[in-house]
């Protein structure tokens, strides 16, 4: 059990690497606070690598929790502690010996309200993780990266002809996309999606999910969604969070998406999917 190390920012990450491989990411035995109250309680979870995994359950029982854990977006909250470990391809990503753009690098992140820079252009959005993480690229590789992500986003046949525009100027699926766009950039070997069609329309929502599955191919996705439809169309492999009655959030059962849906283990995960709470 490792503790949190305080952040500190290096000075030169150097360059990314360039083709990286699926990685596979492991949250071993992790527990979170903010301030006295645990919400999360030894949580155990192997998220294969080129696998869509979905973190279901009903709301307050730590899905967000343990994302933003799995990319170390926890510890910027003041209050917040931490017990467990984050392996990615089996090294934590909390060694103190670790630096944290290292692990900010290889995890992408998408969040339920699309959030790209409104006033910076599509373009401009698409390299922005680029200066975060201090990658340097030549004008053409940079023109290449924008067209590549915004493929690989299912944004580039719309944008294409106005890479100077606004970002803000999108509609809320295609800013979505454009954010997915933005975590691609970076070449991340995990992308977190947290709700990432919760604000969407229902055509926005099936375009992103064609999206991911494209994606799947490239990069580990963990998505945490309450659209059960979602989760079984998308994901592989499903973790059923649960919190009751004030206790931490654990995993009551996880396992692959067709067998929990089909024929769940746990009264209460098949209370949960087929909608009876
Ligand atoms: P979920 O994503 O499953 O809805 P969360 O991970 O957001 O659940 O929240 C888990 C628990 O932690 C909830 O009880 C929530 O109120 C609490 N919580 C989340 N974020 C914070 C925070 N920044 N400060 C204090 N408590 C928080
Ligand atoms: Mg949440």
């Amino acid at each position: 059990t490792s503790l949190m190390p305080a952040q500190t920012a290096p000075a030169d990450p150097g360059p990314a690497p360039s083709s990286p491989a699926l990685a596979e990411i492991e949250g071993r035995e992790i527990s979170a606070w903010f301030g006295d109250r645990k919400v999360l309680d030894r949580v155990s979870l192997v998220m294969p690598a080129g696998g869509v995994t979905a973190l279901i359950g009903p709301s307050g029982c730590g899905k967000s929790t343990f994302l933003r854990i799995l990319n170390r977006m926890h510890e910027l909250v003041p209050s917040a502690a931490l017990a467990g470990e984050v392996l990615l391809d089996g090294e934590d990503i909390y060694d103190p010996g670790k630096r944290l753009i290292d692990a900010r690098r290889s995890i992408g992140m998408v969040f339920q309200k699309p959030n790209p820079f409104p006033a910076m252009s599509i373009r401009e959005n698409v390299l922005a993780g680029l200066k975060l993480t201090g990658t340097r690229a030549s004008r053409s590789e940079k023109d290449d990266l924008v067209e590549s992500c915004l493929v690989k986003g299912g944004l580039w046949n719309e944008v294409k002809d106005r890479l100077d525009a606004p970002g803000g100027g999108l509609s809320g699926g295609q800013q979505q996309r454009l954010c997915i766009a933005r975590s691609l950039a970076i070449k991340p070997r995990v992308l977190l999606m947290d709700e990432p069609c919760s604000a969407l329309d229902p055509t926005s929502t099936r375009v992103i999910e064609e999206t991911m599955l494209d994606l799947a191919r490239e990069v580990t996705i963990v998505i945490v969604t309450h659209n059960m439809q979602q989760a079984a169309r998308v994901s592989d492999q499903c973790a059923f969070f649960l919190a009751s009655h004030g206790t931490p959030g654990v995993i009551v059962e996880h396992g692959e998406t067709q067998a929990m849906f089909g024929s769940p283990r746990d009264q209460r995960t098949s209370d949960y999917v087929n909608g009876r709470f």
